[in-house]
């Protein structure tokens, strides 16, 4: 048992292993308001890990219609019960986390449950509902009546809740990139990973038995690329990358920069208190008080700075889905924003401004394209 420091809460809270951070740690940003639901990153990550016997259900990346859907069904709404009401006070968690009991020690496991087998039965159950029919419109800022798009994937968690419940020390977290992997040697299958894991993304193969989880794509991260599904996003509403802790923070690291800098993107459910390394952009047209649940403290701040998005951050914008290369350094110089490699060598260069091509019309008299009316 141990005392570690849990930045997202903004204090110190019991955890089952020291405190040792990786040499780096893997993390993504995805922009809520550019998805289109298209599960084309589903699709990519289901056919390049997940399709072996003992795998059918298994989805490492989804993308669930929020506030009803949810794969495992329900998997928030069961655990926001079981975990109870938590409180913040301003930007500091005020209640417990899901490895602290009443008085603040440690419990014996992380509050979590095994989700029934029709609980996976539907990957996209809910997809497109929302809260209502909006019968007199709608208008921003604020739908009452709602829906959005969650991207989900393993969160690579600085203080992983599979981790922390398994008796067997089957999972670890790697230290050269923080990316969380289930040494299928020793795993035996009991399932505590699922469990244990809030946001269920480690899953139990019913062919081998053993308990699989997303990988990062591990093996194109240590070639200097990003993950599939990043890779894949038809909405370019990803982008993955290496995460500091927020004093030693890099203004040019662009996930740095959006997380810490700019705070324009926020974990999910961090009052669960396993430091996920997935943070979001959060939907705007979204009720706040939801988003405070989903997100904790900072989204107005983060839809602000999104919405109103000045010259720089605009810039970093432009690298999400530019390339397959991992973007360690952005560099803003004259018209582009430039991404830069673990070589120091330019990965992309984007133009700030898009060219203007103005589209001709067919007039079908003459047989010509004009740009003009005659
Ligand atoms: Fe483990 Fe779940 Fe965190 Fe992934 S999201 S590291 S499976 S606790
Ligand atoms: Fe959303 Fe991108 Fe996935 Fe399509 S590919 S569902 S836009 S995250």
């Amino acid at each position: 048992m141990a005392l570690v420091e849990n930045w997202q809460l903004r204090r110190k809270m019991q955890y089952k292993y020291d405190d040792t951070r990786p040499k780096r740690q893997i993390g993504f940003v995805f922009d809520i308001n550019r998805c289109i639901g298209c599960q084309t990153c589903t699709m990519a990550c289901k056919s390049t890990w997940a399709f072996s016997k003992g795998q059918e259900y298994m989805w490492w990346n989804n993308v669930e219609t929020k506030p009803y859907g949810g794969y495992p069904q329900h998997w928030d709404t069961k655990l926001l019960v079981q975990h109870g009401a938590q409180q913040w006070r301003g930007d500091e968690f005020a209640g417990k986390t899901i490895f602290e009991k009443d008085d603040g020690e440690l419990r014996d496991e992380p509050v979590g449950y095994i989700p029934d087998v029709a609980e996976w039965r539907f990957p996209n159950i809910y997809e497109d509902t929302a809260t209502g029919f909006a019968k007199k419109g709608l208008s921003l800022p604020i739908h009452q009546d709602f829906f959005f798009y969650m991207q989900r994937i393993c969160n690579h968690c600085t203080y992983p809740g599979c981790v922390a419940a398994c008796p067997r020390k089957a999972i670890y977290k790697r230290p050269e990139d923080g990316i969380v992997l289930v040494d299928q040697d020793r795993c035996r299958g009991y399932q505590e990973c699922v469990a244990g894991c809030p946001y269920k993304k480690s899953l139990f193969n019913t062919h081998t038995s053993k308990a699989e989880k997303c990988i990062a794509c591990y093996p194109r991260v240590e070639n200097n690329e990003i993950p599939r599904c990043v890779a894949a996003c038809v909405g370019h509403i990803r982008l993955s990358g290496w995460i500091s802790l927020p004093g030693e923070a890099r203004p040019d690291n662009p996930i740095d920069y959006l997380v810490h800098i700019r705070k324009v993107a926020l974990p999910l459910y961090p009052q669960f208190g396993t430091e996920p390394n997935v943070y979001y952009i959060p939907p705007r047209w979204v009720p706040r008080n939801h988003l405070l649940q989903t997100f904790g403290p900072g989204s107005q701040k983060a839809i602000d700075v999104r919405m109103d998005a000045d010259p720089e951050l605009f810039a970093v914008l432009k690298l999400f889905g530019a390339t397959t290369g991992t973007i360690e350094r952005f560099s803003i110089e004259g018209d582009s924003v430039i991404g830069f490699g673990a070589d120091g060598k330019t990965v992309i260069e984007m133009p700030l401004e898009e060219p203007f091509y103005e589209r001709p019309f067919y007039d079908a008299d003459a047989d010509v394209y004009r740009f003009n009316e005659p």
